[in-house]
């Protein structure tokens, strides 16, 4: 190791600088040039020197100010790049793509070229790959095949501040990754000052600050609470529109896609109302499963004369940064993983932000100019309802996945493994046992064989366990299909509101025959890959080509981790075997099960919570709806909803699951009123 280091110090320092001639600058030297514009520029020798004389460094900067575009250059430059990859995480996807598209930009690279990104399910790299962005989960991910990261001679753990669950782990390994492989450099970075923390955690490691440039942002809130905050959103867009200078774009935060997409719809409509002695409004929306030609759209710059607004979710809060906003609206909620140790459950609730997070978005009005934030709350709620601080995720979510991981890198004593802030034990006891009873663990908490097959899948445990039960049912080909299609992560089925009748109409043609949306799914992708891959054939039955693609992508990695783990990923069914694909699809979700009570309403079997039919679902208007269903997730809105469900016989339950359901729990006959009587 000593060898690698004086090649670094040996290294000339490249200068990124190049002639300022602003007049005849091509595209390329303007970007340069706004590189040196960055905060972190004048700091780049220092930061550098730093790196040299430390192993591990926690650097603090604002938002904005180049850490995730410009440290993993600067590192490439003085040649650290020679030695290995340098790698930077991201909690988020659609960060990581953005990101390094920007950064392949700047260094005049093909992106997947020397830049690349690596997210679950899609790998945009080659070998000669020098800086890769990929997300926190992906390398958790990698560790698993090569667990002292022997490829990377520096990472950087970006946006630490976010505390997700995938980055606290992450913190725990690359702890002790440095313990001994003293050449690979640790970067911890992040956009809060609460930087003493990671320090603490990391030994006394040292700090590197930022000083940010931040300009007033006033701060504006309701009077009173609003009732529908994305109509609120709405309307204060237009406000500011019509009454507001141009020279400022806006900055909406609402909580996801269908959020977005609606403000969206009902602000194009009522802009053209404006008339046109009205500048334009240009509306971009931004949220993890947009496109990427459309997620770049967000950084173009403004044309004269017309005013941006953007759409996003909590994405802009810290991850991406666009130039040029003036105006944050703030409806002061997120979408959050909510989880219940106890009961088990897990749901995806709309939740208010905290103060800190209300804080960093009306930030993002400040960075070029004095701003304005208009939150769509009160002040007194600011102030005694909102949390100061947001909870990491590793305080509120479901364990398992990361206990399997953490399981087959061979980490076995989870009590005493190094968390900067230690799960609940409840959580954690919660994922042992659930990994025993889809038997990835056995009754000493050891991985089973099924358990390290299960690992190699990049999915939940409970969908890894389906695949895995597919072979023994014997319809692996149409579990992958199905999985695929529920990996997407939206849906694939598009409904436009001048045509919802023919939307559901077609989707509810994939559901003729049962099997629910499960089955529905499936069908979908076999016509589809019947009607060879044809476009048409997408736009009739009002299913998005794209989403379809990204499935095929999905399955066909699939396909090759079944090779792995010797499945015969070609093993399939008959279509009057769907009872096969839903008995696997049972095998990974059994604790997800429902079932219809007197009264109309759908009861969870063990926790006996009320939940509802998601009105997605080609279930939600069904006549007789089945008694028992399983269903792959919840979402809180206005209820507990089940999204995408199946129906299932009671039997099964005991069959495959005997050691989590005993008859008394499946029986549907009168005896179960009694349950005393049964010994
Ligand atoms: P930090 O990580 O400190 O928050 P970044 O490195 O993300 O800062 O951002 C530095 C600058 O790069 C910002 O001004 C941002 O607007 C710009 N930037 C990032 N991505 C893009 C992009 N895709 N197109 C144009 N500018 C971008
Ligand atoms: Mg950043």
């Amino acid at each position: 190791y000593d060898r690698r280091k004086k090649k670094v110090d040996s290294i000339e320092d490249k200068d990124v600088s190049k002639p300022e001639r602003p007049q005849f600058m091509t595209e390329h030297e303007k970007i340069l040039a706004g590189r040196k514009k960055l905060p972190v520029y004048p700091y780049r020798e220092e930061f550098l020197a730093a790196v040299k004389a430390h192993q591990v460094l926690i650097l603090v900067g604002e938002t904005g100010s180049g850490k995730t575009t410009q440290i993993p250059q600067y590192l490439h430059e003085i040649g650290y790049s020679e030695l290995g990859k340098i790698g930077c995480t991201q909690p988020r996807r659609v960060a990581a793509m953005s990101v390094a598209a920007r950064v392949a930009q700047e260094m005049d690279v093909k992106l997947g070229h020397e830049v690349g990104y690596s997210i679950r399910f899609e790998d945009c790299t080659s070998p000669q790959t020098k800086i890769l962005y990929l997300t926190d989960g992906k390398l958790l991910r990698e560790i698993l095949n090569e667990p002292d990261l022997a490829s990377y001679s520096c990472m950087v753990v970006d946006e630490a501040h976010e505390r997700t669950l995938h980055t606290d782990i992450l913190f725990g390994l690359l702890k002790d990754i440095v313990r001994f492989r003293k050449d690979l450099k640790l970067i911890v970075s992040s956009a809060t000052l609460d930087a003493e923390k990671f320090s603490k955690y990391f030994d006394g490691a040292s700090i590197f600050m930022i000083p940010g440039r931040m300009f007033p942002v006033e701060i504006y809130y309701t009077k009173s609470p609003e009732a529908d905050y994305v109509d609120a959103a709405v309307i204060t867009v237009l406000q500011i529109h019509v009454t507001q200078p141009l020279d400022g774009d806006i900055l909406v935060f609402l909580t996801g896609q269908e959020e977005i997409e609606t403000a969206a719809e009902i602000l194009l409509q009522r802009s053209r109302n404006l008339g046109s002695r009205i500048a334009e409004l240009l509306v971009c929306p931004i949220y993890a499963n947009l496109p990427s030609e459309q997620q770049a759209k967000i950084f173009e710059p403004t044309p004269k004369g017309a005013r941006k607004v953007v759409l996003a979710t909590n994405i802009a809060e810290t991850s991406l940064t666009i130039n040029g906003i003036c105006y944050v609206i703030d409806t002061g909620f997120n979408k959050q993983k909510s989880y219940h140790a106890r009961s088990g459950m897990e749901s995806l609730v709309v939740t208010p932000i905290s103060q800190a997070a209300a804080n960093q978005r009306s930030g993002r009005a400040g960075r070029t100019q004095p701003g304005k934030c208009f939150r769509l709350f009160t002040s007194f709620s600011f102030q005694n309802e909102l949390e100061p601080n947001t909870v990491p995720e590793i305080l509120r979510t479901n364990m398992a996945n990361v206990v399997l991981m953490l399981k087959s890198l061979g980490i076995n004593d989870l009590l005493h493994f190094d968390f900067m802030d230690r799960p609940p034990a409840d959580a954690l006891i919660r994922a042992l046992e659930q990994l025993y009873a889809l038997g990835a663990l056995n009754d000493r908490g050891e991985l089973t064989k099924l358990g390290r097959r299960m690992a190699e899948f990049p999915l939940d445990p409970m969908l890894s366990k389906a695949v895995i039960a597919s072979e023994k049912y014997k319809c692996t080909s149409e579990i992958l299909s199905m999985v695929a299609m529920l990996s997407l992560g939206s849906s694939v089925f598009y409904r436009p509101k001048e045509k919802a009748v023919h939307a559901d109409t077609a989707r509810l043609n994939f559901a003729r025959g049962g099997g629910g949306d499960h089955v529905a799914l499936l069908r979908c992708y076999r016509d589809w890959v019947a009607s060879d891959y044809n476009q048409t054939w997408c736009f009739e039955n009002y299913v998005q080509v794209r989403s379809m693609k990204k499935a095929r992508d999905i399955r066909e990695q699939l396909e090759g981790l079944c090779e792995r783990v010797e499945i015969d990923n070609s093993v399939s069914c008959n279509d009057d075997e769907m009872d096969q694909v839903l008995k696997s699809v049972t095998s990974g979700f059994f604790y997800n099960i429902a079932k219809l009570g007197r009264t109309g309403e759908y009861q969870t079997v063990k926790q006996k919570k009320t939940v509802y039919i998601h009105p997605g679902s080609v279930l939600a208007k069904e006549e007789s709806p089945p008694t028992w269903l399983v269903y792959f997730e919840l979402a809180f809105t206005t209820k507990e909803y089940m999204r995408q469900v199946a129906p299932i016989q009671p039997g099964w339950l005991v069959e495959i699951a005997p050691h989590y359901y005993q008859e008394c729990d499946v029986d549907d006959s009168k005896a179960k009123k009694m349950p005393k009587a049964r010994k």
